[in-house]
Formats: C-alpha cells, structure tokens, sequence
C-alpha cells in the first residue's frame, strides 16, 4: 500500500492520470490512478481543460470547457527592435512579441467551437493574416515558420474558479482560467496553499467560487486573452 498523502493535486503531475474518485458517504478516501490507488483525505483539481471531469468524479460541477486557441510564430523579424514591449489589439485579440529571432502572433477566432481538438487550420491564419495587415502592415509579409494550438480552459464567466466544495470533504479546486493562468499562476499557487491548511489567504478569492453560478452574481471579464 502506497503511503498516504496529506492531500492529492490532480493536474501536478505529469504522465499520471486519476481516472475516479472514492468516497465513503460524502468523505474522499482516495483516488484510482494509472499508478495505481493512492488513499488520501483531500483532492485538489487544477486539471486545466479537463477539471470538468475531474469535478464529475467528486460529483461537482466544475463548468469548464475547453476551447482551442492557436499560435503562429515567424519566420526572422528585422523591421523591428530586438526588444519592444507585448503589443496587443483589442478590437481583435491580436498580439505579438518577440520569440527568439522572429515573432509570436495569437489572435483568437471568434467562432471557435469548444472541444479538445488541438490540430492547426489554415482558416485562423487566413483570419491573423487580415487582422496583421491593419494593425501591423509593416508585418503582412513576414513568413509563419510554424504553428500550434492548445487549450483555453473557459468557464461561462471568463474567470478561474478557485474554492473547496463543501458537500465532499475535501475537495478543492483551482481552475478554468480561461486563458489567464500562467498570469495568476503564482498567486493562486498560494491561495491555494492557505485553503489547504484553512488559514486566510491573502486575497479574499470567495467571489471565485462555483457558488456564484448558483446564486446569479457571474463576474464579468471583458477583457480576455
Ligand atoms: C495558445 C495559448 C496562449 C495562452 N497565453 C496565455 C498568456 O499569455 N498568459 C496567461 O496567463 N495564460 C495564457 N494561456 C493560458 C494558460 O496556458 C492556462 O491558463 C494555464 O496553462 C492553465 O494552467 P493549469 O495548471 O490550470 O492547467 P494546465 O496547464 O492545462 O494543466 C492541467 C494538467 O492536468 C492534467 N490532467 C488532466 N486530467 C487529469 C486527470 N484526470 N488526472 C491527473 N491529471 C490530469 C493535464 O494533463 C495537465 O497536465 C494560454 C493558453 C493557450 C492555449
């Protein structure tokens, strides 16, 4: 029997895999794992676009979808500076800066349907392309040396859900960034430490909860990238 933790993160680890979660009555007793059973009292979610099913393990809702986002990084840049600050185009979600030698281009398409497919179409580049050639003429030309997509994790508001559940103990939750987490990451890395061992965190993060589905008070992020 594997040793048994003081509480488990599902999302931490990579290569590792939880595929249920026990209960006994409403108390967790541990997690069926690709490594095996591991016993533990406490299951922390942070599985990005997959946290809605890791929610359904614990029987919670966590309303998080997963919506491709793609990246276009150039070929060499020289038109502009070796530095200059991330430029970003509101009216399109456009945004560059520099990656190594060339450029790294995001802009999101607007009628993406969710889903877990992570391939690259040429549709959104036609559509970066139009957006460039307003925003930055002086780039309408310069190659795409490669692409990639990944996974925004969106929930209905566009912002993370951060708590504990309390009908299953214990079960807490840091998820559904929707496209901000590498910006919150450090930040919510200690809140979530601090509802762990139930001390006050030093942000008061309750409007962050799942409950603000339930009783009608969404937070509204109108600015998303
Ligand atoms: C194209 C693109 C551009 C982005 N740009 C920015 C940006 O500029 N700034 C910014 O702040 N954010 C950006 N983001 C968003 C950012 O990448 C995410 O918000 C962030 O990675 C979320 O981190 P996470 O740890 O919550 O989830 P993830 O990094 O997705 O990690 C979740 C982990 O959970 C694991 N997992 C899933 N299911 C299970 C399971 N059942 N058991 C165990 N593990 C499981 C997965 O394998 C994964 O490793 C961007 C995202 C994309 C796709």
């Amino acid at each position: 029997m594997p040793p048994r933790p003081a509480g488990m993160v599902l999302g931490w680890s990579p290569g590792f895999c939880a595929s249920s979660i026990e209960k006994s009555g409403d108390e967790i007793v541990g997690v069926h794992t690709s490594a095996g059973f591991v016993r533990t009292d406490t299951v922390i979610c942070c599985a990005g676009a997959w946290s809605r099913s890791v929610g359904e393990m614990a029987g919670t809702a966590l309303p998080v979808t997963p919506v491709r986002r793609q990246i276009a990084v150039t070929e060499p840049v020289s038109v502009l500076p070796e530095r200059f600050p991330m430029t970003l185009d509101y009216s399109s979600t456009f945004y560059f800066h520099r990656e190594g030698p060339g450029l790294l281009f995001f802009g999101m398409s607007p009628d993406e349907e969710p889903g877990f497919h992570t391939r690259t179409d040429d549709r959104w580049l036609s559509g970066l392309a139009e957006a460039v050639s307003v925003r930055a003429p002086a780039l309408a030309d310069v190659g795409i040396a490669h692409t990639w997509a990944g996974l925004y994790e969106v929930t209905p508001d566009h912002d993370a859900l951060i708590g504990e559940v309390w009908g299953v103990s214990r079960f807490l939750y840091a998820c559904g960034f929707s496209g901000h987490g590498f910006l919150m990451g450090p930040a919510v890395g200690e809140v979530v430490r601090d509802l762990y061992l139930r001390r006050q965190p030093f942000v008061d993060v309750s409007a962050m909860s799942t409950d603000r589905f339930v009783a009608g008070a969404t937070r509204s992020e109108l600015h998303i990238i």
